[in-house]
């Protein structure tokens, strides 16, 4: 039985429900009465349940799928403003006791090199990335607790925050490991993460179980029952995601609206982020085996209409898209990007000298290109980190995206670390298009007394200082 406030995750995520919805939304993809009536609703910024998500999702009428693809830019630009916040993955280790499907990391695969950083690895590693001019990082590693149990991801990351290389710092690590206990979570925290990243696969418990056969992660209600352990650990960002191609697209974008209006229901917050991740070849994994690839077109429906109905929620695109693909949903509401990335274990000093890597990627520019191509989108690279480090942490964060104060902060903030990247990291170039945004965009600044503070702060960067914001 349906239930958004269970703890139990067959009821958050209710077959029956799902099944109804998408029959719900087939049944009114034409009824253009409702369309209207729901983009009037989204428009309020409040967010859409998933019935209402998925009928939109459903539409194909050009005319509306125009109407959905403004409305999501809107949007973006009315809670985020026109900045993208970069990041990085990081990948620790690649031991993994399971066996899912999709993954070169599943346990018998036996070509694949075996590696786990030890601290003075991560150490280089992240003065690489620092380097580059990085200054948020995702953690990965696979499910192992012999090769990789929790004390060694706690290690880690108090290497990780304790690298101080010229001018780079990592102000925030983000991290993605498998779906452990309460405790584990309380101690993640108290390590100081930012996010706690778990993606869901699949939200179909069939195809789940068929996906993951064996090992921890087969569990499919102690996977699906992780956000709530992580947010009774204090954790109280959490990014969802599902690998879109592994099931019907469709019971998946519904599932994972459930699981965000579950979050809501119990904890008051929902995802802080959400990811969109397609299925990509990687040493053994074929995606063609898949047979639920979504095409370019869909995946941009689906952005689009998850920025709408999840309006507080940032959505993340990675290096598995293509620079093409990435440029087309960009202005459909993608807040947050990764760039340089490195997918394989020690991939940022050693560059792929070994055969470690998750999955292949499709943007392999360099930090530089990405930061100068976003501009030329119109887009102001950010490499801000403040929210969390000023305590703008879960219902605290949210009712300001839900009010639209935050891009009051993300502006300014976008400048000042946008400006730390042009003086320290940036190709003379990138710096020239940087300082031309940067005074074009200061005087739309709203606030008199942020605008005067940001172009102080900005001549102190000038002058040497680091670290300032909002
Ligand atoms: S997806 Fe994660 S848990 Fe599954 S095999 Fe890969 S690393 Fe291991
Ligand atoms: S101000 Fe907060 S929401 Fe905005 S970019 Fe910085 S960390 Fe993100």
């Amino acid at each position: 039985m349906y239930n958004p406030k269970s703890k139990i995750a067959t009821e958050f995520i209710d077959d029956a429900e799902i099944r109804e919805t998408l029959a719900y939304a087939e049944q009114n993809k034409d009824n253009f009465a409702l369309i209207d009536q729901i983009l009037e609703k989204a428009a309020t910024l409040k967010g859409l349940s998933h019935r209402e998500a998925m009928v939109l999702l459903e539409c194909d009428s050009p005319e509306y799928l125009q109407k959905i693809f403004s409305l999501a830019m809107e949007i973006k630009q009315k809670n985020y403003g026109n900045r993208i916040v970069m990041f990085a993955p990081l990948y620790l280790s690649n031991y993994c006791v399971n066996e899912c499907r999709y993954c070169p990391y599943h346990h018998h695969n036996t070509h694949i090199a075996r590696k786990q950083l030890s601290q003075e690895e991560i150490a280089r590693e992240v003065i690489a990335l620092q380097d580059m001019g990085h200054k948020r990082l995702a953690l990965e590693t696979g499910e192992d607790p012999v090769n990789c149990p929790i004390e060694y991801v706690l290690e880690s990351i108090k290497t990780i925050y304790s690298i101080k290389h010229k001018n780079g710092a990592i102000r925030r690590v983000n991290v993605n490991i498998a779906a452990t206990t309460v405790e584990n979570y309380r101690k993640l925290k108290e390590a100081g993460i930012g996010t706690y990243i778990l993606f869901q696969e699949t939200y179909n418990k069939e195809s789940y179980e068929y996906l993951h056969p064996a090992g921890p992660k087969s569990n499919y209600a102690y996977h699906t029952e992780a956000m709530d352990r992580a947010m009774e650990g204090g954790i109280d960002d959490v990014g969802c995601g599902v690998l879109f191609g592994l099931n019907m697209y469709r019971y998946d974008f519904v599932g994972l609206l459930m699981h965000a209006e579950h979050l809501e229901a119990v904890f008051g917050v929902g995802p802080h982020t959400i990811s969109v991740p397609r299925i990509r070849s990687a040493d053994d994994i074929d995606p063609a085996q898949f047979s639920n690839a979504i095409s370019d077109e869909i995946f941009q429906r689906i952005v689009a209409v998850l920025r709408i109905a999840v309006p507080y929620t940032g959505l993340i695109i990675s290096t598995r898209e293509s620079q093409a693909t990435r440029e087309k949903v960009l202005h459909l509401g993608i807040s947050q990007i990764s760039g340089a990335s490195r997918t394989s274990v020690g991939g940022y000093v050693e560059q792929e000298k070994e055969n470690t890597a998750q999955f292949d990627i499709s943007d392999d520019r360099t930090l530089d290109e990405v930061i100068g191509w976003l501009m030329d989108l119109g887009h102001i690279p950010s490499f801000c980190t403040a929210c969390y480090r000023e305590g703008r942490t879960g219902d605290r964060f949210m009712s300001l995206v839900k009010t639209q104060q935050i891009g009051n902060c993300c502006q300014p903030n976008a400048l000042l670390t946008l400006k730390e990247y042009l003086m320290d990291y940036a190709s003379p170039q990138t710096r020239e298009k940087g300082e031309k945004m940067i005074q074009d965009t200061i005087p739309k600044i709203p606030n008199e007394k942020v605008r005067r503070l940001t172009v102080e702060h900005l001549q102190d960067i000038e002058n040497g200082k680091r670290d300032f914001r909002f």
